[in-house]
């Protein structure tokens, strides 16, 4: 601890209810971890009560210099909440309220805290939903889903947090209260600043409220389970579907490791030469979604095309999205500490990835399983391997290079949506330009000159 810890542990239990910190390291011990299973003591947490007081915790963090790293609940997966300087936790558990749900300029006002299910049930008790879907959506919060704009199969037709955020109401490092953005659909006054802080994993600012868009729901859905006897196919097929005018709400790809997988625990029945499996969704109005169904059908049918099954039921819709869901679990079960990335392609380019991914399995005698949101061209790669293996620490990490360098030269991004934290920050150099990096540090020293918020994370110095 730097001489200023003491004091400022001092000065927070002088000024703060004992209600709302932790300093033994026993309590604070369970801050430190997210899902990338990294961990580093915080000297404190703090658990945000209003906006005010985390206004206050903010100007005794930067008189004494001490790093503030907001945290959801810790469902991330690239260490962005791990404390590697230590300093304080500030947590959003308490902080969860719905503030306001306004159907009729389809909007809704909430507190960072609130689970992505919580919002989904607010907005459905009128007729809407809020598009972000990631998996996690039963325990992870809004501001995680903010700070990493994070998704899930929907964003295919519905887009990504930033695409479904009106405005937000944050403190910056300097401790000022910032408004961005509006509550209107269209609005053009100024810089996008809104844009700008979803997704800088908590280093721009501490977001207290944020204003969502909401979408009507569909009257109906339809589910279809379309196998191929090669990934070829099967990519190929995401291509022509992404190419004509009917967009599915979801388009998911699974590839033969990941079937093999499916066997053992679901109880699909899959034929036995089944190479890649793609599950396409379509929602809209009764009259209309059956037309739309057609026109994929038609599309998806290639050479390749094994078979095409439509659920005939809300239990069959369920159990396949279930299985979907089930495979990132039952992947660390067989390597727990696989190395999961979540690279994204132009879709007409996902052939060229499953090609090279193969490829670069064989050279390393890595197994690598795909799966993921290919209607986005986000492919989940996972390395199944043991990076704490000392005899394959150098062969895993110049597969992972390879895997990047590969990406980019499909003209893809290294991440999707789980984001860059502490985990992919040193490969943020393989794709932004010194220009851009050196923009974006200016941007940094703007909004949070004594690097106090979450210092560490996203670049690479
Ligand atoms: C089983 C499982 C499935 C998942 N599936 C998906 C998926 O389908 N799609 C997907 O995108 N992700 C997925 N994830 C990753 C993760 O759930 C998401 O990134 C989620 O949005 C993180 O929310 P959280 O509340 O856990 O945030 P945390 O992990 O606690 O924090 C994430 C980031 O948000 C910042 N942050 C939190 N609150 C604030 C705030 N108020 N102000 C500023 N910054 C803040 C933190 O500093 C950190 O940088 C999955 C994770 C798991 C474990």
């Amino acid at each position: 601890m730097s001489a200023s810890k003491p004091q400022f542990i001092q000065a927070l239990k002088h000024s703060f209810s004992s209600e709302d910190y932790r300093v033994e390291p026993s309590q604070c011990w369970a801050y430190g971890y997210d899902n990338s299973r990294l961990h580093a003591l915080p000297d404190a947490v703090v658990f945000a009560r209003d906006h005010q007081q985390i206004q206050q915790l903010l100007k005794l963090c930067r008189d004494f210099q001490i790093p503030v790293i907001s945290r959801g609940t810790g469902t991330g997966t690239t260490g962005a909440t791990v404390p590697v300087h230590g300093g304080v936790i500030l947590s959003f558990e308490h902080m969860n309220r719905i503030i306001r749900v306004d159907p009729d300029n389809r909007l809704l006002i909430a507190q960072p805290g609130v689970t992505n299910d919580a919002i989904q049930q607010a907005a459905a008790e009128h007729g809407f939903f809020w598009p972000p879907d990631p998996t996690s959506s039963a325990i992870c919060t809004l501001g995680g889903n903010l700070a990493y704009n994070s998704a899930g199969p929907r964003a295919v037709k519905y887009g990504t947090t930033r695409d479904n955020t009106l405005g937000l109401t944050l403190i910056t490092g300097k401790g000022e209260t910032l408004h961005t953005g509006v509550k209107t659909t269209k609005g053009v006054v100024g810089y996008d600043l809104t844009r700008l802080i979803i997704g800088s994993e908590g280093t721009l600012g501490i977001i207290t409220e944020a204003i969502l868009k909401l979408t009507p729901l569909p009257e109906t859905r339809r589910t279809l389970q379309i196998i191929y006897n090669s990934m070829q196919g099967a990519a190929e097929a995401v291509a022509a579907i992404m190419a004509q005018p009917i967009i599915p709400c979801a388009l998911e790809f699974i590839d033969k490791q990941a079937i093999d997988m499916i066997r053992d625990y679901a109880s699909i029945l899959l034929p036995v030469n089944a190479g890649a499996m793609l599950m396409v969704e379509l929602d809209g109005r009764h009259n209309s979604v059956d037309d739309g169904l057609s026109a994929i059908i038609n599309t998806a049918r290639n050479n390749a095309c094994l078979e095409i099954k439509q659920a005939a039921s809300q239990d069959e819709i369920n159990a396949l999205w279930e299985t979907r869901k089930a495979l990132s679990p039952a992947l660390r079960k067989i390597a727990p500490k696989k190395i999961n990335e979540d690279v994204v392609v132009p879709v007409s380019h996902i052939p060229q990835l499953i090609t090279g991914l193969e490829q670069l399995s064989k050279k390393y005698s890595i197994p690598i399983v795909n799966f993921g949101h290919a209607g986005n061209g986000n492919i989940h790669v996972n390395l199944l391997t043991d990076p704490d293996n000392k005899s394959m620490q150098d062969t895993v990490l110049e597969c992972l290079d390879e895997v990047f360098t590969l990406v980019l030269k499909l003209d893809g991004t290294l991440s999707g949506e789980h984001g860059i934290g502490l985990v992919k920050k040193y490969y943020v150099g393989k794709e932004l330009d010194k220009v851009s990096l050196d923009y974006m540090q200016a941007i940094k020293q703007v909004f949070d000159p004594d690097n106090i918020l979450n210092p560490g994370k996203c670049f690479p110095g």
